[in-house]
């Protein structure tokens, strides 16, 4: 039996079980469309949906963004985690607003420029909002297309991205982009699942290379391992006689950017030196007491973080250096009004457990 072609296939699929009810999907213009793409990298979309309401709701367009400040933006981000795609995201606001006249770009080449967007997700911005056909290669379709063809090897390697690419746009119809790539999202995500893809629904099925091979499971190749290096690190949780914990806001790029955290130091003894330089009171009072917290552990993309927390009770509040802007003292029984980085959360909960 002749298959008729894949995107037509994968259409008729969609016209019957494709999503259609997602907030971003009303009303889709280019800023909604690519705020829900940010959120969806590496989140899903039942996780998705609750920030994107509230995010769109505090800022409701481009301008809106762009003049908040980025603490505000953070605070909306909290709990999705990988900040730096919100930091991208305000960053590209701006360059929106200041450079395009608030008008989200229109080409491809004008929208993978803009900080935090890809191929990808340019591709899917201009196709899901301006119905422009553009392919896609986000994780989903990447599952989908190297089972389709028996795509061996790892995504990440760039031989293998570059076959991925070359079968993403060689199916991408004339017509109906909008749908198609949407499609393509929704069948990743609902049928063709990392562990156990539904074969017998699915409209590629007759002509599916993995499947015929009954190994679907075997593609796309997955990462090669590698060890993590471990970091160890001591953080000075500082309160004052008022109950108060001192929050230092974190330099805007790197690890947990732009958030509010702990002083951090390499070792045990830059953290008792830089105490008492810093924040100790006078000499001529009691030292603060120090008492030492559970540690705990964060594992970034590249390293694995041991955190020492060690708890200082300052017999005063004003220190040497916290009058500066990214200092503040936090008080606990209030909600915060700033993004935290998530040490900072679990520290701070922790913290009141055994208060
Ligand atoms: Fe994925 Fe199975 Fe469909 Fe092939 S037939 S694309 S493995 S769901």
């Amino acid at each position: 039996m002749t298959q008729p072609d894949f995107a037509h296939r994968v259409l008729a699929w969609y016209d019957r079980h494709g999503r259609t009810q997602l907030p971003w999907q009303q009303d889709p213009t280019p800023y909604r469309v690519w705020v829900s793409e940010i959120m969806l990298q590496q989140t899903q979309v039942a996780t998705v949906i609750p920030y994107y309401t509230r995010f769109m709701q505090r800022f409701p367009d481009i301008n809106a963004l762009a003049n908040a400040p980025q603490d505000a933006v953070l605070q909306h981000w909290q709990g999705l985690g990988y900040y730096s795609r919100a930091r991208n995201l305000h960053r590209a606001a701006q360059t929106i607003r200041d450079q395009h006249h608030g008008v989200f770009p229109q080409t491809l080449a004008a929208v993978e420029a803009l900080s935090g967007i890809g191929r990808s997700t340019a591709g899917a911005i201009l196709s899901l909002a301006c119905g422009q056909a553009h392919a896609i290669l986000d994780g989903n379709v990447k599952r989908v297309l190297a089972r389709y063809h028996a795509v061996a090897g790892y995504p990440g390697q760039s031989a293998v991205q570059r076959q991925l690419w070359q079968y993403a746009e060689q199916h991408v119809p004339p017509s109906r982009n909008a749908a198609y790539t949407q499609a393509m999202m929704d069948m990743g995500a609902t049928l063709c699942t990392r562990r156990k893809p539904a074969c017998l629904l699915c409209p590629l099925q007759a002509d599916c290379t993995a499947a015929k091979q009954g190994n679907p499971q075997d593609y796309p190749a997955p990462k090669p391992k590698k060890v993590l290096p471990e970091k160890q690190r001591f953080a000075l949780v500082l309160r004052n006689p008022h109950g108060e914990i001192g929050l230092e806001k974190r330099p805007p790029s790197g690890i947990w950017g732009g958030l509010w955290s702990f002083p951090e130091y390499a070792d045990e003894q830059a953290a008792l030196h830089a105490l008492h330089t810093d924040f100790a009171d006078s000499p001529a009072k009691q030292p603060p007491m120090l008492k030492h917290l559970a540690p705990l552990s964060h594992t970034f993309s590249h390293y694995r973080l041991h955190l020492q927390p060690i708890l200082v009770d300052l017999h005063m509040s004003d220190t040497r250096i916290m009058a500066a802007d990214r200092w503040l003292w936090y008080n606990t029984t209030q909600a915060f009004s700033g993004g935290l980085s998530s040490a900072a959360q679990r520290l701070l909960k922790n913290l009141k457990e055994i208060t």
